[in-house]
């Protein structure tokens, strides 16, 4: 069964295809003709997740999911949560991102956090979320280089290294995503949808 996953990231598509096995394969935006920076303006993880999910479902009519995930750290009363991505500002970098978190975070004890990602499924059978979350601690510097966006700085509770430091297999026995895309993956088995949609 062929499934959109509404974005472009390569990192995340590789992540995301690694766990949902041969069964289901993966096509991004590009793959189904959608060039669009998918609008995501809503002010939750959930709202952003089924806004991109029904943009594609919409103009494509593809089986199709969408993630969104925000990085919550408690000291910081949840934020960046929704808006991790331009936590800097709209270049979206991870760096800038990154330095902003510890400037922030330069006078708090607290160092807790923890990443969630939301998932949103269409199909013909409709829709259906599935969340992900990752317990853990921002650390005073950035360690690793594999990942992306705020991997450097987190490391995952009960372990010694950072999902930067982590290979992209390890990283997927643990991560936020990995477990919202789990939940997909059994809904999607047990519903039986590869034949449906
Ligand atoms: P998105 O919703 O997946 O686009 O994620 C929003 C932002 O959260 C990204 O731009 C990254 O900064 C951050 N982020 C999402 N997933 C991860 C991850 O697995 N590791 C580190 N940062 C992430």
């Amino acid at each position: 069964m062929k499934i959109c996953f509404a974005t472009n990231n390569d990192h995340k598509i590789k992540e995301v295809q690694a766990l949902l096995g041969s069964t289901f394969q993966i096509v991004s935006l590009i793959d189904i003709g959608c060039n669009e920076e998918l609008a995501e303006d809503q002010d939750t993880l959930e709202g952003n997740s089924l806004q991109k999910a029904r943009y594609v479902y919409d103009h494509y009519r593809v089986p199709c999911f969408a993630d969104d995930t925000g990085l919550e750290v408690q000291a910081l009363n949840g934020a960046p949560g929704v808006y991790s991505a331009r936590y800097a500002g709209h270049q979206r970098s991870a760096e800038d991102n990154m330095n902003l978190l510890l400037a922030n975070l330069a006078a708090k004890e607290n160092r807790k956090a923890q990443f969630r990602t939301v998932v949103t499924l269409i199909t013909g059978a409709g829709v259906n979320q599935f969340e992900g979350v990752l317990k853990g601690e921002i650390l005073k510097e950035k360690r690793g280089t594999e990942g992306f966006g705020y991997d450097p700085l987190f490391l995952p509770d009960g372990h010694t290294k950072t999902l930067a430091e982590m290979s992209l297999a390890e990283k997927n026995t643990l991560s936020h995503r990995a477990r919202a895309v789990h939940a997909l993956t059994l809904f999607l088995k047990q519903k039986n949808l590869a034949t449906r949609v």
